[in-house]
């Protein structure tokens, strides 16, 4: 088959894009430098925006097995409060990963792995526009002075304390970072943190450094923590970076990533696959890179206004501490906050 669309990246804002323009007509190419299941740091934590983005375009199948998620439990050094969420769930990269791909690939995209496009290639002429959805490094955008990094593991299920009960995410904040860990479909725990760089360096690794934030919140610390073998990612907060040039669009990470902490990363890449495929269908004009412009304002950039004021609050401990004070006695206190983060963002029919 001859394609007229090239997505590059398969992670969610790849997928859904790529199945999203097969539907609209399009012969859609969807690459990755991966083969599938691949591991990737990420929370795991749908929130209730993408939940329900999913099931607004067919995709609600994707989670089958996913466990529901219905509060956050947040620690501030010794403290901690509890936090109703609205619905969300928990459900492995490798699952979610691959069960978009097979959507993808079922809507008549043809998919291949282990397969590098370099950036320089986007905005290719030979198709009608290239997709760049490669994810937090992918797109260019220069990483902000001062920011942490990513760093995930996933631990088996017979090693984790039955203090990490299904349902809630615990999130542990402490000096230099914070640490979330959440039980997901087949009993085991994901755990996944943001660093500063020279805690890490100074706590002796990214194991070390997660053991350290979950001792000050005085929560167990599995036995595999420690040794197991985690996985880092390069700095996290990066500056916006042009969402759209000459034949391409920028979506998902690729298009500038702020704070993992409120777990919205996936809704954000859903809702923006789902918002860009009716502009990146049709016939390429210059006037397209100014709509996903305007539209990728709306869905996302209001949302990752709110998520650096949050990455702020995290720098400082007194703060930190404070809010989750404030919580413990007042919970309701969160309900605007979580309301913002779950709504679903409007999307075109
Ligand atoms: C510590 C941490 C915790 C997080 N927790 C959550 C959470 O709980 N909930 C949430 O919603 N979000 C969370 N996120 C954010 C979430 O992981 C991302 O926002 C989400 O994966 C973005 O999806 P994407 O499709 O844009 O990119 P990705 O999922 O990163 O996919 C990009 C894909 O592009 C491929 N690729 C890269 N370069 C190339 C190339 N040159 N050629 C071909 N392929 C390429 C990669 O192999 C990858 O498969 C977290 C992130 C971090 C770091």
């Amino acid at each position: 088959m001859t394609h007229d669309t090239l997505v590059i990246g398969a992670g969610p804002a790849g997928s859904v894009t790529a199945r999203e323009l097969a539907r609209r007509g399009r012969r859609v190419l969807l690459v990755d430098k991966a083969t599938f299941p691949r591991p990737k740091v990420c929370g795991c934590c749908l929130n209730g925006a993408a939940v329900r983005t999913l099931e607004r375009i067919g995709l609600g199948h994707v989670l089958a097995g996913a466990i529901p998620l219905d509060r956050v439990r947040i620690a501030g050094g010794a403290r901690s409060a509890e936090v109703r969420l609205p619905r969300g769930v928990a459900l492995s990269r490798e699952a979610l990963d691959v069960r978009l791909i097979d959507a993808a690939v079922r809507s008549g995209v043809e998919f291949r792995p282990n397969t590098t496009i370099l950036q320089r290639d986007r905005g290719a002429t030979d198709v009608n526009v290239t997709v760049l959805a490669s994810g937090l490094t992918g797109g260019g955008a220069a990483p902000e002075p001062g920011s942490r990094i990513g760093a995930g593991v996933v631990l088996g299920a017979a090693s984790v304390p039955a203090f990490y009960t299904d349902g809630t995410i615990f999130m542990a904040t402490g000096r230099g970072g914070y640490v979330g860990l959440v039980r997901v479909e087949d009993g085991r725990l994901d755990v996944a943190a943001a660093f500063d760089p020279a805690f890490v360096k100074s706590a002796g690794g990214l194991g070390p450094a997660a053991e350290d934030v979950l001792g000050s919140a005085g929560w167990p610390v599995p036995s595999e923590l420690v040794g197991a073998a985690w996985k880092g990612t390069p700095a996290l907060t990066r500056r916006p970076v042009r969402v759209a040039g000459e034949r391409f669009f920028a979506v998902g990470d690729a298009a500038g990533y702020v704070e993992p902490f409120t777990g919205e990363g996936m809704a954000w890449a859903v809702m923006s696959a789902a918002a860009l495929a009716p502009i990146a269908a049709r016939d390429w004009q210059p006037g397209l890179a100014r709509e996903w412009e305007a539209a990728h304002a709306r869905v996302v950039a209001r949302r990752q206004r709110v998520c650096r004021v949050v990455s702020r609050v995290l720098r400082s401990p007194q703060l930190t501490g404070l809010a989750v004070r404030a919580l413990a006695l007042v919970p309701g206190l969160a309900v605007p906050f979580t309301s913002a983060l779950n709504h679903p963002a409007q999307l075109p029919t």
